[in-house]
């Protein structure tokens, strides 16, 4: 049936999706709040059962939660996939899946921070061995390759400097030696980024972010072929940090306006850093769509848009940061990202307490860095606003 819609645009197959069977003719997805499911008999109980089935009881499948999973599918370009908790949920667990005491983990300089805390120093609380490299040059990552390394751990753009890992060269290093390798997809949105086209095995997203959109939902998304997510369902069992039905339902809601909202906040991130380099107040501006980014040409090849994200450095330093934060009108000073209203954030602010003095150093944490993360508001009334707030600095 519809095999036609196979041709049509993303969006348009979201919107036009096939009815699963569950919901009968309702337009728009149905929450299934029910843990339970009953079976008619043995064999059914047994089908319900069967890994990755969506039925049941919730912790092994939900059908609100699995009509998600193949919207994410379809969009990444994988076979199967999972919904969890939150993004840390799904990185805690498929990490526990593919590693264990004895093995050892390629990660990055940069990753969001529950990662960095995951790979320096819980993973190694069990015995697994963990290496992180500058993720801008690919002959690091094949420097660290040792005879025991199981999983290369990627994110990218990532935090704070907006530094880009070239996907396809490290997948290229990684499947030569038999090791998987796992994206964290969260900045770039599978809009402007698809890692699983590039050769990454599995692509996680914090679906808190962009794919929620609003602010309003915790979930994380892995996707992957029907063999590796059956691994990491297997866990997921025992680990437990499974989406709720509710947020899988708000996620489906949200990821239908995605793309939309993603060229928007695509053309207001852009904007913004335009306007950022022009300013006499900006020390520097770090936004991979930026012709003076380092790896721009990279960005260029493997993201078809740069996102809403992105940093900058003012030259007043904390004082300067704090008076711009405080005389912006319209972004709010929170910690997420990827809704529909901008955020602003001053890593130093909230990772300084957290992070080492060395980290904070070699991240490039320095205190007049800011984060902004743009919404879908108008582009014009989002740069008065920067302006209007950076030329007030020194008064
Ligand atoms: C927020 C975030 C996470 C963690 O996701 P939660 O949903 O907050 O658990 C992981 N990676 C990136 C890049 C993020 O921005």
């Amino acid at each position: 049936m519809h095999a036609h819609r196979n041709g049509f645009s993303f969006t348009t197959r979201l919107l036009n999706a096939d009815d699963d069977g569950l919901d009968g003719l309702s337009v728009s997805p149905s929450l299934h709040q029910s843990v339970n499911y009953a079976a008619r008999d043995d064999a059914h109980l047994r089908e319900m059962a069967a890994p990755l089935g969506n039925e049941y009881y919730t912790r092994r499948g939900n059908p609100t939660t699995a009509r998600l999973v193949n919207v994410i599918a379809d969009l990444e370009g994988g076979e199967a996939g999972m919904m969890f908790a939150s993004g840390m949920g799904a990185i805690t667990t498929t990490l526990m899946t593919f590693l264990r005491a004895g093995d050892h983990v390629v990660g990055q300089r940069s990753h969001y921070m529950g990662t960095t805390e995951l790979l320096d120093e819980i993973l190694p609380s069990y015995g697994v061995e963990t290496s992180r490299v500058d993720q801008t040059s690919v002959s690091a990552f094949e420097q660290a390759i040792r005879p025991n390394t199981k999983l290369i751990v990627l994110e990218t753009p990532v935090n704070p400097m907006m530094h880009i890992t070239d996907l396809r060269a490290v997948c290229e290093l990684a499947k030569a030696r038999g090791i998987l390798t796992f994206c964290d997809n969260t900045f770039a949105t599978p809009i402007n980024q698809r890692p699983m086209e590039l050769g990454v095995d599995i692509v996680m997203h914090s679906a808190t972010k962009y794919i929620g959109g609003h602010h309003d939902l915790l979930a994380g998304s892995v996707t992957a072929s029907r063999e590796l997510v059956a691994r990491i369902w297997d866990r997921s069992l025992v680990t437990g940090a499974i989406a709720a039905p509710f947020n899988s339902w708000l996620a489906l809601r949200g990821i239908r306006t995605l793309e939309l909202r993603v060229r928007q906040q695509n053309a207001n991130g852009l904007a913004i850093a335009r306007f950022l380099e022009s300013h006499p107040a900006v020390r520097r501006v770090f936004y991979p769509g930026l012709t003076s980014h380092p790896q721009h040409e990279l960005a260029c090849a493997q993201m078809s848009g740069f996102g809403g994200l992105l940093t900058f450095d003012l030259k007043g330093g904390s004082a300067a940061a704090s008076e711009f934060i405080a005389a912006l009108q319209l972004a709010s000073y929170a910690t997420s990202l990827g809704g529909v209203s901008s955020t602003v954030m001053r890593p130093a602010v909230l990772f300084g307490d957290r992070l080492s003095p060395t980290i904070v150093e070699e991240q490039g944490i320095t205190p007049g860095l800011i984060r902004f993360a743009a919404g879908i508001e108008n582009t014009e009334d989002l740069v008065a606003d920067v302006g209007q707030a950076l030329d007030r600095l020194g008064r």
